[in-house]
């Protein structure tokens, strides 16, 4: 008879087997799936092959989307829909650059088990969250619960670039279908209910070239963008009034992160450039809409304009406009999360905010389902040197997701 409640709980919470988690972890870091371009090796592939297989050996349905060449996402589930509820358990499969591997005191791709720790490119960011997905969906299986609902483990592509495969998942009929997603990013478990947004604003400047003995004869652009980034602390201020007090997220900030001139070719000291590029990464948080927050940027662009007549100076947003998040904590999905974690941890949850963006800023962006992040996995560690997991979090996390899964999909 299938068990419900409390009972089904601790069911698929004695079906974790650490031991084979540390090993999955493991597994997964030892597969580089750092992206190169240009390198058509070096993708997801290999890692997807492998969760592809692993699911498959669970007895779990599984969908293959190939994104882009040699880019697949790995969607697994269990259960049905049938009317009622799909969770998303989310993860990305790709990992950043290692660097120089001789600053590293851990071999990048070694998955050393260190003391309480497991060392490696993605450890942290995020294959160990996903593995700890991937165990507890297995832990339910194995445990017979009956879910009213269906759970999906999506093994996403592309996160550290434009999001592409969060962006497919919302086009496919299993991605349309979900309800509400948890985020496998490192938050320490804690329990982050916003998520800030952003744009990079592209600014390109145009003037007019001429002999660095006659700038009347031309148009700096170099002057356009003192003008342009003089703009920054006004167009922050204005975005920071525009903007609800976040208790997580701390204010928007706008930060200049490229600066390029001539924009094209090489610089020579006695000639004005005819453009200079520049890039303002703005960090966003709940409140204003695309629309306002393009306004604004407009707006100080226009400014620098006047200061600089005869230059023009337009931007463009890289890679769309990624609002900021924040889910109540009265939605179903917060309260499921909630009571796992103090079902397993004995503890009242921590809330938190996530800095930046991740795949769940696009599904709640595009689906308009509500997302929570949470993850093994210090929050300050990805993307460093000797990157790690603490395997007391990673196993915590496994309970957690299989908790609140059951608590998701049993109402
Ligand atoms: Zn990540």
């Amino acid at each position: 008879m299938a068990r419900s409640g409390a009972a089904a709980i601790n069911a698929a919470l004695s079906s974790i087997d650490d031991a084979e988690l540390i090993a999955l972890t493991r597994d997964l870091v030892r597969i580089p799936s750092v992206i190169r371009p240009g390198d058509a090796t070096a993708t997801e592939a290999e890692v997807a092959r492998y969760i592809e297989r692993w699911f498959g050996k669970q007895g779990f349905g599984v969908e293959v989307h190939e994104v882009a060449p040699g880019r697949p996402n790995v969607v697994a589930w269990l259960g049905d829909t049938d009317g009622g509820r799909s969770l998303l358990l989310e993860g990305h499969s790709d990992v950043v650059t290692e660097g120089d591997p001789r600053e590293w005191t851990h071999s990048p791709f070694g998955a050393e088990l260190v003391g309480t720790r497991i060392y490696g490119r993605g450890a942290a960011d995020m294959k160990g969250g996903l593995a700890a997905a991937m165990i507890a969906a297995a832990a339910i299986k194995r445990s017979g619960a009956a879910l009213r609902g269906r759970l999906v483990i999506g093994a996403l592509v592309d996160e550290e670039g434009d999001m592409l495969g969060a962006h497919h998942l919302c086009t496919t009929p299993i991605g349309r279908e979900l309800s509400a997603a948890i985020i496998c990013e490192p938050e320490q478990n804690e329990i982050c209910l916003e998520q800030r947004g952003v744009v990079w604003a592209r600014v390109t400047v145009r003037g007019r070239m001429a002999h660095g003995a006659m700038p009347e004869a031309g148009v700096n652009p170099i002057s356009a963008t003192g003008a342009l980034l003089a703009e920054v602390p006004a167009l922050e201020r204005r975005l920071r009034r525009l903007s609800d007090t976040s208790k997580y997220l701390g204010p928007p900030t706008v930060t200049p992160t490229v600066l390029q001139a001539p924009a094209h070719g090489i610089g020579q000291s006695n000639v004005i450039p005819s453009s200079a590029r520049l890039t303002l990464d703005v960090r966003l948080t709940p409140g204003p809409d695309g629309a306002t927050v393009a306004a604004e940027i407009d707006r100080a662009c226009r400014r620098a304009m006047r200061r600089c007549p005869g230059a023009t100076v337009e931007w463009e947003p890289v890679n769309g406009v990624r609002l900021a998040t924040r889910v109540a904590r009265s939605e179903p999905l917060v309260q499921a999360v909630a009571s796992a974690v103090r079902h397993v941890t004995g503890r009242p949850p921590r809330f938190g905010g996530v800095p930046g963006s991740t795949d769940g800023t696009i599904l709640r962006m595009t689906l308009g389902i509500p997302i929570v992040t949470l993850g093994p996995g210090n929050r300050l560690i990805p993307h460093q040197v000797d990157e790690h997991v603490e395997v007391s979090e990673l196993t915590e996390a496994a309970r957690i997701y299989a908790a609140a899964a059951l608590n998701f999909l049993q109402r």
